[in-house]
């Protein structure tokens, strides 16, 4: 888990706001917290918007602006976007513009508001909106001096993230389930095998987009297809998880 991710962890409780809380915020766009930036993670669907606005194939995008690795604790395989230069600048970020403002990955569009899921215990199988727990990170910047007061209810409504939000769960549930699949199985195949492995979810989850076709049943096939290959070939290493 990075900095931010166990600083998030660590104040869960603090942290937590409702759909219908309100919280201070005026941003500024003045672009400082496009800098220092190690943590801007991409989902699939951020990739798809971003290669779409910027007129590139998803692979391409990823090739020119992010960085992929294996999560240490979920062993799946994680996108973020790649800093640039000392200042850790956003490779995005021109001219003090992000290059995608029309699509800016969620954890941009969202903040100050994040949104994780509690799993307490629960299996992929259970997770739904129920599970999805909004958080405020108060910004260290002029935006947390408001005065705007919104509640997180409107604030994504006006970034058209829905609250019922389809991806996200069907997301949450995949890396949940796939992650835990993975988990067990690289403890009985060799590095070289796992490595295939990963790179097959890079591809098949993150990459395996055609940006002129609608996202989520491309997003629905690419699932299915390898959570169905994961268990036709690995079944007997997963036999009783979820
Ligand atoms: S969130 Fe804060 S640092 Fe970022 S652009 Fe707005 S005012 Fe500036
Ligand atoms: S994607 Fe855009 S909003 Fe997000 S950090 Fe980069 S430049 Fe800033």
């Amino acid at each position: 888990m990075d900095e931010r991710g166990l600083n998030i962890f660590n104040n869960l409780e603090r942290m937590k706001i409702g759909l219908d809380d309100k919280f201070k915020f005026e941003c500024h766009m003045c672009a400082k917290c496009c800098l220092h930036r190690d943590d801007v993670l991409l989902n699939p669907k951020d990739i798809y918007n971003a290669a779409k606005e910027l007129n590139l194939t998803t692979g391409e995008f990823v090739e020119k602006y992010c960085e992929a690795y294996i999560g240490s604790d979920s062993r799946i395989p994680i996108v973020r976007l790649k800093p640039r230069g000392s200042v850790h600048r956003c490779p995005l970020l021109k001219d003090r513009k992000c290059m995608v403002h029309r699509s800016k990955p969620t954890v941009c569009a969202m903040y100050p508001i994040g949104r994780c899921v509690i799993l307490a215990g629960k299996t992929a199988a259970d997770i739904d909106m129920d599970s999805v727990q909004y958080i405020f990170n108060k910004p260290d910047c002029r935006g947390s001096d408001g005065p705007e007061t919104h509640t997180v209810r409107e604030w994504l409504e006006s970034f058209g993230i829905p609250i019922g939000d389809k991806f996200f769960i069907l997301w949450q549930k995949s890396v949940t389930k796939v992650g835990s699949a993975f988990r067990e199985i690289e403890k009985k195949i060799s590095e070289e095998t796992m490595e295939i492995l990963w790179n097959a979810a890079f591809v098949g989850l993150y990459l395996h987009y055609k940006t002129e076709l609608d996202f989520m049943s491309q997003f629905e096939e690419n699932v299915q297809n390898f959570t169905t290959m994961l268990h036709s070939t690995f079944g007997d290493m997963l036999e009783g998880r979820e």
